[in-house]
This record gives C-alpha cells, structure tokens and sequence, in this order.
C-alpha cells in the first residue's frame, strides 16, 4: 500500500520497541508540541470556527468551493467532462446555492473514473492512498494528501473537548487496530505520544475483556474510545458479571460504526458516563460532532460543504424531514469529491443550537449507509434498524448478535449466547424478535461462537448480502 512520508505515518511505521524506549521520555512531552506546529494551528482555527457567525462561514465555503471547484476542472479530465456537460464553469460559481447546477456523484463513479479523476501524480511524495472498507460491495479506493491526518485529527479533538476531553489525557482505544499479545498473552499496546492505550477488539473475551477492564482501571482519568459494538461488549461484560467498573473513564468516544439507541443506553448505564458520537466516512467530505447539550449532531462548515438531498436531489430544509448526506470535502485536493452521495440518512434539524449557540447546520438520527441501513422486506421496503433496537430482557443471556440476510423477506440471527441456551430461551428469543418485525421478515436462530467483522474490525449490526436496488437516478 502506498503512504506518503508524513509524521503520522513514520510514527505508525516505528517499531514497538523503539516508541517504548524513547516513548517514555516523549510521553512526559505534551501531545499538541509532539503533533507539531500545523497541529496546534489547526486546533485553533478549528476551535474559533465553533463560534463564527454565519455570514463569516458562508463567506468561507464560498471560497473554499470556488477553489476547489477550479483545481477540479482545470487538473482533472473528469471534473472538466462533468461541468463542461451541463455548461458551468467555475468564475461562474458567485453563490452557494450555485452547487446545485453540478451532477452529483456517487462511490461507483469514483470506481469508474478514479484515474481521470486526481489532481496530481499519484506517485508524489506527498499522496497517499486511501479506502473504505466493508463486509460485501466493492471497496472504493482513492488518493489524498499526506498531511491530512494532523486536520482531521484536530477536528476530532476539538469535537471531543465538548466532553472534556483534553489532549494528552489518556485514551482507551478499542477500535479494530491488530494489537499483538505481549509475552503474557495481554492484547495491549501504548502510543506514548498520543497517549493511547489500545486493545484488541479482535478478542473480545470474557477473560479478555477482564484484563482490560482491570487495565483502564490503572490508566488515570480517561476516555474510552470504542466502536459501538465493541463497547457495547465491554458495557454487557460488566452488567453480566458484576466486574468493577472503571470510574477513572469520564466518556465513551463512539465512531465508525452506526449507533444504535440500545447501545447507548447498555454503555452510559455500565460505565456511567456518557457517550459522544462524531459522523465521519474514510472519503472525508462530512464530519459532524454531537452537541455536549444534546444528542443532535452540528456539521463542521470548514470540513467540507454539507447538503442534505431527498431523493428528487432538491435540498432539505424542512425540520425532521430525512435526506442523504451529500458532502464535497475541502481536505482532499488530490481526488476531489464534489457533490458526493456517501447513501447515509439524516434528519434535518435547523441551523443555530439554542442550547450551545452554535450557528451550525444541525442534523440527527444519522443512518449509516448500504449495505447495513437495515433488512429488506419481502416486497423490497427497508425495515429500519431503529425497530430493532432491544431495550428489553430478550437478550440477557446474549453477549452480541448480528442479522444476516441472503434474501429479502427472510434473515438470520446469529447469537453469540453467554450461558448454552435450552429449546425455551430460543424459542422466546426468535419470537420477540419476529413480534417487532411483525412478519416483514422472518427470522430464524442461529447460535454462533463469533460474528462477521470487517478487516477493520467493525462489526456491522447487519451483514447484508441482497443486491441493492434502490438507487436513485442522479
Ligand atoms: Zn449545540
């Protein structure tokens, strides 16, 4: 895989002992000096965006727009077909509402066309290259600057201080990294920069699970950040078992991965401390971070350009009505995407946060994309994965469980059971569980020992293996 010489990167690529050797007098260094200057820099300006008018920021789209709607057209052979097809140019970009003489694009057109479709040699010192992952699908590849990390990280960061997060305090990471054992067999690893202590979500074992619990435990005031699944598992270990709860953790961090009401409410109830989701996809065009007032999520205007669509492509402005999140991402310059659908849900909100003050677009109830938005009914509608979330005792004697479906109208669960499970306790199981799909699909048992995870780890509440269908035009 090709990467770029950045710092991040030459940090990564370390071996273990040598980050344990000189991590230890580097660990006593703040993180934001270590990070570097354009770190620092970036948090600044990201944390003064929280409070800009919104004049200031429409003024700043504008010119971001503008200039990546030039670098599209005059570098790329793609860029320039596309606009000079519906006869825009880009000095004729004078207001936002101007993007909506552009075509829109989805994953297959960057599949099609990636190589008309970069701004520069793919071979530069500083490109890198980038994917998505996935369970099934094509897997989308595409190039984008080395030093992207050092934005995006100080976007992240500054989203977390909502919580009280503060760069340097330690971090429990439990998000699909390849943590090799150390000689006694613990899935534990430290990056004594960023302060990270990550464990293995690969091996999510009670006896694991114990171990890293006891872990965090010793790590001082921290946040645990987890995808939601694998928390969820941490969260259900510790309601199971009674194991002594961290009080050292002062938040739970959830990304990557859809979050599901019912995950939510198992983590804040084991930990006792709240969880804080951001949105955010590989591509980079959207990045959004929950409200420390609220559950909703305010859109970061100087990541990229936001739109909400509904399925004619107008824009949705009406509060609580659900439309696709279309972003065009300011921080990829090598393989631009402008206008690009990334087939995840929201539910527009409004523009200015009564709670925060914040004059951010606010949006909710985020749905993650195809192929794990939800099962397929027999006459092909979408069952909603918020019908399956289970705040009730059907799963008390499950540690995870997973929807598999093959055909539309009919899908499998898959338990992986925490005690062995008599004819009684599956039969009540599959019953409710068919009670709340109310015959849309049928669902039958299956007990498993493990679940499907992607090779990032993730483990996706639905693997989904019907062909899509329902694509919308442009
Ligand atoms: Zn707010």
């Amino acid at each position: 895989m090709k990467t770029a010489l950045s710092k991040k990167n030459l940090w990564e690529k370390t071996p273990l002992w040598v980050k344990s050797t000189f991590g230890r007098g580097l660990g006593l260094m703040p993180s934001a000096w270590l990070l570097g200057k354009s770190f620092r820099k970036n948090c600044k300006f990201v944390r003064d965006v929280q409070r800009w008018p919104k004049e200031r920021v429409r003024e700043y789209q504008l010119n971001k727009l503008r200039e990546i709607l030039k670098l599209a057209y005059e570098k790329t052979k793609f860029y320039r077909r596309m606009f000079d097809s519906v006869g825009f140019h880009p000095d004729d970009f004078k207001s936002l509402d101007c993007i909506g003489k552009l075509p829109t694009i989805e994953k297959q057109t960057v599949i099609d066309n990636l190589s008309d479709m970069c701004t520069k040699s793919i071979s530069s010192k500083d490109v890198d290259y980038g994917s998505t992952g996935g369970t099934s699908g094509t897997p989308l590849h595409f190039y984008m600057n080395a030093n992207r990390s050092s934005i995006e990280y100080a976007y992240l960061a500054t989203s977390w201080e909502r919580t009280g997060y503060k760069l340097g305090m330690p971090m429990a990471v439990i998000r699909g990294r390849i943590v090799r054992p150390n000689r006694n067999g613990f899935y534990h690893e430290y990056d004594p920069i960023l302060h990270h202590h990550y464990y293995s979500n690969f091996h999510m074992t009670d006896v694991n699970m114990k171990l890293y619990l006891k872990h965090i435990r010793s790590i001082g005031p921290c946040f645990l950040h987890a995808y939601p699944s694998s928390a969820r598992a941490l969260a259900k270990f510790i309601i199971r078992t009674g194991e002594q709860v961290p009080q050292n953790i002062k938040g739970v961090l959830l990304e990557s991965e859809n979050v599901y009401s019912d995950q939510v409410s198992d983590i804040e109830k084991a930990f006792g401390a709240r969880t804080f989701s951001t949105y955010g996809h590989s591509e980079k065009c959207v990045l959004a971070a929950q409200c420390e007032y609220t559950r909703d999520y305010h859109v970061w205007p100087t990541y990229g350009y936001f739109e909400l669509l509904d399925a004619q492509g107008a824009p949705v402005k009406t509060e609580g009505q659900e439309g696709e999140i279309v972003g065009t991402g300011f921080i990829n310059t090598v393989t631009p995407f402008i206008r690009y659908r990334t087939g995840d849900l929201a539910t527009y909100v409004g523009e200015y946060c009564k709670e925060c003050g914040r004059e951010q677009t606010i949006i909710t109830d985020i749905k993650g994309r195809w192929p794990q938005g939800g099962l397929i009914a027999s006459d092909g509608s979408i069952v909603s994965m918020t019908a399956l979330n289970v705040h009730d005792d059907t799963f008390n004697n499950v540690r995870e469980y997973q929807f598999q479906q093959s055909v539309p109208g009919k899908a499998t669960l898959c338990v992986v059971p925490t005690i062995p499970l008599n004819d009684n306790e599956k039969q009540r199981i599959i019953t409710n569980m068919n009670k709340r799909l109310q015959g849309q699909v049928i669902l039958n048992l299956e007990i498993r020992t493990e679940l499907v995870k992607t090779p990032r780890g993730k483990q996706p509440r639905v693997i989904q293996r019907c062909t899509p269908f329902i694509k919308s035009e442009n």
